[in-house]
């Protein structure tokens, strides 16, 4: 009953009445209507989605698509020209003026930066610019030249690896947490001196709901469905295989060791061997990234990142980071110091946020990625949707541990008075950057599909059934089978 990938190659190459020498040649199955979960390594049936619908995986319930109700480009790409104008005129404008007896300072984004790099804390201050800077305005040019390329009746060469870079490259662009960043700041300044609010920070927070509003509209499944499939691929030793394509419906589930997705696109292939998780099968003939099962050292990687930031932890909490110098006292701060300093002069909200953001966070981060890493040493099958879940979590919330590291900048750059008040960057500052940064790189090189691996959850099953994914609407409601449009009818 099962058509093995023989069996379907023998019938493809009898059809196209093709010499036993071409039938020599290999063959890699492309599967339509396949995905695997990110989340858990699942490989599901995928129905062919209406807008508004949302489908999450049979397994461990993370996002798989979700297709939107706005127009795919013409949506992205209206939100993507208010970003570009919005950034721009943020750049161009001040972002505060500050009044110390009679003394005025204006400062815009470009100063805390450079002032960073003048005192000597050049990494920071390459930090701060490169994220909040550099990064906001790569994104919107990739994003233009993404949806231009996606509009094309035939997509260009350069755009999937547009795409990936644009996937890799879009959690850099730290505009929302700046924003916050920011508003800590102001509330820190308006005890010392009279705060002028300029105007790049109303054209930054709009920046921070425009890029958002890109992003949430922009459907990336969309985009590389419309990309074709090249008909020949090359295969890890430099061999030249044939590419077929099949539709799910139209046979029987593949052995799951047979399949592997793409890492960037998802094109899910079927092998004629079982492929290990170790090892690059080729190249993906839709979007040429190297196709593995796993990342290369998935485990290592994220471990050597994770005892790097646990080492940078002590200091960055130890050590101050920054010092406050003021006509009648003055002196450093430790990042606890500083929310207990909001706390005392009655911002409960916000000390609790700073707290939150720069204590709990980080430290919410290495003791997950700790468990998570341990779990998977040790092939426990313990909890593994939550810790899927709690993965998903601590990828989203790392960034947000930046708003101490912001508002120094922004400090450091506006509270230049010499005598009368002055604030500079101190060790704990670059120490806690790196803790950030460390952790943000050991999420990103985990990948969680891996603690499944090691409980022993994605071997093939004997007679293993077909999965489909869960579709529902976006706000909850489950779609029935008969509702959904089958593969092939859209
Ligand atoms: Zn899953
Ligand atoms: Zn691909």
């Amino acid at each position: 009953m099962s058509e093995t990938i023989s069996a379907r190659t023998t019938r493809l190459v009898r059809g196209a009445g093709w010499s036993r020498r071409t039938a020599a040649l290999r063959h890699v199955w492309t599967i339509d209507g396949l995905v695997e979960c990110s989340g858990c390594g699942l490989f599901q049936r995928m129905p062919a989605l209406e807008p508004g619908h949302l489908a999450s995986c049979a397994r461990c319930q993370q996002t798989l698509e979700w297709r939107r109700r706005t127009s795919p480009l013409q949506t992205p790409l209206a939100f993507c020209i208010s970003s570009c104008a919005l950034y721009l005129a943020a750049l161009a404008s001040s972002l505060m003026t500050l009044d110390v007896y009679g003394r005025e300072r204006t400062v815009s984004l470009l100063t805390g930066p450079m002032e960073l790099l003048h005192e000597g804390w050049g990494e920071a201050g390459l930090l701060v610019g490169i994220v909040t800077i550099v990064a906001p305005a790569i994104v919107i040019g990739m994003m233009f030249a993404i949806l231009y390329a996606a509009s094309r009746r035939q997509m260009p060469d350069w755009a999937p690896h547009l795409l990936i870079w644009y996937e890799k490259l879009r959690p850099w662009s730290m505009v929302e947490v700046y924003v916050l960043g920011i508003f800590v700041a102001y509330t820190k300044l308006t005890d010392l001196a009279h705060v002028d609010v300029g105007p790049a920070v109303y054209l930054i927070a709009a920046l921070m709901l425009t890029m958002a509003a890109t992003d949430s509209t922009l459907d990336t499944e969309l985009i590389w469905q419309h990309r074709r499939v090249e008909s020949i691929t090359r295969m890890e030793n430099g061999e030249r295989v044939r590419v077929r394509h099949v539709r799910i419906d139209e046979i029987d589930m593949p052995p799951v060791d047979h399949l592997v997705a793409c890492p960037a696109c998802g094109l899910v292939g079927e092998l004629s061997r079982p492929v290990s998780n170790l090892q690059c099968v080729g190249m993906c003939p839709r979007c040429d990234h190297r196709v593995w099962r796993r990342a290369p050292q998935a485990l290592a990687r994220p471990t050597a990142f994770l005892i790097s930031a646990v080492i940078c932890y002590f200091p960055a909490n130890l050590l101050p980071v920054m010092t406050f110098f003021k006509i009648g006292g003055g002196g450093g701060h430790t990042i606890i110091e500083g929310a207990i300093e909001l706390w005392q002069d009655g911002m409960v909200p916000l000390s609790l946020l700073v707290f939150f953001a720069s204590i709990v966070v980080p430290m919410l981060k290495i003791l997950s990625l700790g468990w998570m890493l341990i779990a998977t040493w040790r092939g426990s099958s313990f909890a593994l949707v939550q810790r899927t879940r709690l993965f998903h979590v601590v990828d989203i919330i790392g960034r947000w541990s930046m708003i101490d590291v912001f508002m120094v900048s922004i400090l450091v750059a506006v509270v230049r008075f010499n005598s009368l008040a002055n604030v500079t960057a101190n060790a704990g500052m670059v120490s806690f950057a790196a803790v950030v940064v460390l952790t943000l790189f050991a999420a990103w090189s985990f990948d969680p599909r891996l603690m499944w691996d090691a409980a022993g959850q994605n071997r093939p099953a004997p007679g293993g059934g077909q999965a489909s994914a869960v579709v529902r609407t976006r706000d909850g409601h489950a779609v029935a089978e008969t509702e959904m449009m089958e593969p092939g009818q859209a």
